[in-house]
């Protein structure tokens, strides 16, 4: 099953330009709408963070000191007031805290260096959990590093939930996800900014997966790409299937970066003899063959091969194109004619000329 990158719906509409560094304190009645955090029904939140966007007619979307998003329509705020200082961050004491409170009893936390792992399974398996995560993080990092991209370390504690049973995740899924939910085995939330996953019956065999969900939370909370921006799927799909591969020797020790993704690369060699001539110009244009389950499976395999083209032999280019990607801001959006621009134009090439050598490369691929 292919894995999605998940969001909430926003309803923000007519976006005024971005906004000033202050700090909002916003007090607001909550919607349906949940990132994670549990409804309060009638009970009004405070939340202190930055405006990200402020719409026309006063809508908001915020990120809180915890690294959360919210979108909060006019209707709900019942009061805000601003401060001309700079949003500071919670600690890791004061994530624990906060997230000890909201989740469920029987919930305790496992820290790593980087991550606070919140769960109800038992230490051993949330000490492999967390292996695997300090293994991505330290890869991740360094593996960027070696191309000259000095990315800053997360600005908010790093969160992981990891509950006992597949009955607990899938209730608790819901609320974040909807039916996905019974689809998958762990997902990264872009408005909770967490990653959800359960004690899964064999851990080696889904070790990618998990790796997948863990590279999307890395890539968003270490300044490459932005929450809510208009990320092409292939870009952020394409990183995720790129470092997930797992090392088939010894799986439990995770330390794949760059290795063949074979089920994808399966996928493309099954997609190539009836692939579209227009298929790479659909895959970069918009995200419609990701969101739509027929056509994922191939979106998927095709843009781990570009990813993995790219990387492979045009990196400079592909590295330099990403930096660029990680400007844009949340909510602004491209027309598929910008993105097949800005792609031409980082690489120096066609999409004609890309599709040809891609598929050229990836022949000789094992
Ligand atoms: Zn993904």
């Amino acid at each position: 099953m292919p894995r999605l990158v998940l969001f909430s719906c926003l309803v923000i509409s007519g976006l005024a330009a971005a906004t000033s560094e202050a700090v909002e304190t916003v007090r607001f009645r909550e919607s349906g709408l949940s990132n994670g955090a549990p409804l309060r029904g009638d009970q009004p939140r405070t939340v202190v963070g930055e405006i990200l966007v402020e719409a026309q007619d006063g809508g908001l979307m915020l990120m809180s000191d915890d690294g959360r998003i919210w979108s909060i329509e006019p209707d709900q705020i019942i009061e805000r007031t601003s401060d001309e200082t700079e949003l500071v961050p919670i600690t890791t004491d004061e994530m624990e805290r906060r997230m000890l409170e909201e989740l469920p009893e029987g919930f305790r936390v496992y820290r790593t260096n980087d991550y606070l792992i919140f769960h109800n399974t038992t230490d051993d398996y949330v000490r492999a959990v967390g292996t695997l995560f300090q293994q991505l993080h330290r890869s991740f990092f360094t593996y960027w590093k070696n191309q000259r991209w000095d990315l800053p370390p997360p600005r908010f504690p790093l969160v992981a939930l990891v509950f006992a049973t597949r009955a607990d995740f899938t209730r608790h899924a819901q609320a974040d996800i909807g039916d996905t939910a019974n689809n998958v085995i762990g997902y990264y939330h872009l408005s909770s900014n967490r990653m959800t996953t359960y004690k899964v019956q064999n851990l080696e065999r889904n070790v990618a997966t998990i790796i997948h969900e863990a590279t999307h939370q890395l890539a968003y909370n270490c300044g490459m790409q932005t929450r809510f921006a208009d990320n092409p799927m292939w870009v952020s799909e394409g990183l995720a299937t790129y470092f997930e591969s797992p090392d088939i020797s010894n799986p439990r020790k995770w330390r794949g970066i760059g290795r063949v993704n074979q089920i994808n690369l399966a996928r493309w060699r099954k997609y190539v003899p009836g692939r579209p001539d227009e298929s790479l110009v659909t895959l970069l244009a918009d995200d419609t063959r990701y969101r739509n389950s027929s056509t994922a499976i191939n979106a998927y395999a095709e843009g781990w091969a570009l990813t993995y083209f790219l990387i492979k032999t045009k990196r400079k280019e592909y590295v330099e194109y990403l930096r660029q990607l990680s400007a844009s801001r949340p909510l602004e959006s491209s027309s598929k004619r910008e993105r097949i621009e800005m792609f031409e134009q980082a690489f120096g090439s066609s999409v004609a000329e890309i599709d040809r050598a891609m598929v050229t490369y990836l022949r000789r691929v094992r």
